[in-house]
């Protein structure tokens, strides 16, 4: 039996939409955000409700081509594309934004001009030594973060709350990782498009609630692949909720026994320290997180690749990047030179047109990692 389901999932995601009808109903204000650098306590905190916007397909890039050049991210694309339909981006009160790839620093300027709603911009330093002078700086974006959030909703954000919400995504994040340690096992408990699937309810639903979704499914019985599957790690820009598709594709012939996707482990990854002071907690978490490609030095990432390959005995590396996405795609080279491993690399805009030039592609890597 699966751990959760493509239809669990999207139960889950229209009793979501309605429940947060409702809350707006109530005077509740729903905020989006995009990218793993967004301190999602704070906005919890606040008495708002943080949504990750994280969807992304192919109809929806063409449709943000209207704002953005063809020849932009097809993610950022489909961001645009996705507030004229999606019913959850359609219900989001304000963004947050953080400066990360270039693409990324220019999206809030087309949201600004095209959707009309409040945005913040949290700026997060590129170069990623955790100096003191930086991380402090980053601490000042946070607090700025907190003022705006409070002329938001009215609400001020107190350190208890603060300290509440810490908590609460912890366990989350802790309860995703426990499960994920199944994925190391030889042969794997839990497949990568389940580990998927549950980090998309972590960032969709209240926290209290996502990790009681957990607790019941990581006692469901989990299907295990056979000894033989290969094992793959995968890598590389954003993967959206959509691109489910493409990770099951994967499993028809291999097991993902790891990643390091910023919607995978990438996001559901450590726990922010609860001593002291929680703005300061905070800013040390997300400067420190996993990093992004578009960071300089990106040696941590390097160690995680590292220390994932040895303890998951991974056979090799499924690589898939956006279709102009510079930081990841310059990245590959690199990858190839560092880890030793076989990689296939994957680039794509969310067209379906080559699915089955693609499946042809992945069942080749897959047979010669046998
Ligand atoms: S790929 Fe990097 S910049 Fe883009 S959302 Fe993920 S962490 Fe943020």
């Amino acid at each position: 039996m699966a751990l959760i389901t493509r239809e669990e999932v999207e139960v889950l995601r229209a009793e979501r939409i309605e429940e947060l009808k409702r809350l707006k109903g109530e005077g509740k204000k729903v905020v989006g955000y995009f990218c793993q650098y967004v301190p999602v306590e704070l906005i919890f905190a606040a008495g708002a409700i943080p949504v990750r916007l994280a969807r992304g397909d192919y109809f929806s890039s063409v449709r943000g081509e209207r704002f953005l050049r063809p020849d932009a991210c097809p993610f950022c694309k489909s961001c645009l594309g996705k507030f004229e339909t999606d019913p959850l981006y359609r219900l989001t009160d304000a963004l947050v934004f953080v400066n990360t790839c270039d693409m990324m620093r220019r999206l809030p300027e087309a949201v600004s001009a095209n959707i009309k709603i409040p945005i913040f911009q949290l700026y997060l330093p590129r170069t990623a030594e955790p100096f003191p002078n930086r991380v402090q700086g980053f601490e000042r974006q946070i607090m700025l973060l907190k003022a705006w959030l409070t002329g938001l909703t009215g609400a001020e954000v107190k350190e208890e709350r603060v300290l509440t919400a810490i908590t609460q995504y912890n366990s989350l994040r802790q309860a995703i990782s426990q499960i994920d340690e199944g994925r190391a096992l030889v042969p794997p408990r839990v497949k990568g498009s389940e580990i998927f699937g549950l980090a998309l309810l972590a960032w969709l639903l209240e926290p209290q609630k996502a990790s009681r979704v957990l607790l019941r499914h990581s006692s469901t019985p989990t299907s295990t692949s056979n000894y033989s599957a290969p094992r793959v790690l995968l890598a590389g820009s954003i993967l959206t909720e959509e691109e489910r598709d493409l990770i099951e594709l994967i499993e028809e012939g291999a097991d993902i026994v790891a990643d390091v996707v910023c919607t995978g482990a990438r996001f559901f990854a450590g726990s922010v320290e609860l001593q002291g002071n929680p703005f300061t907690s905070l800013a040390h978490f997300y400067f420190n997180r996993i990093p992004c490609a578009y960071r300089r030095p990106n040696d941590l990432l390097y160690d995680k690749l590292k220390q994932l390959i040895l303890e998951r005995a991974v056979q090799g590396i499924i690589y898939k990047t956006l279709l102009y996405c510079d930081p990841w795609r310059f990245e590959a080279k690199f990858l190839r030179q560092n880890l030793g491993l076989p990689v296939l690399e994957i680039d794509g805009d969310y067209s379906q047109t080559n699915r089955e030039q693609l499946r042809t592609r992945i069942e080749a890597f897959v047979e010669m990692l046998k």
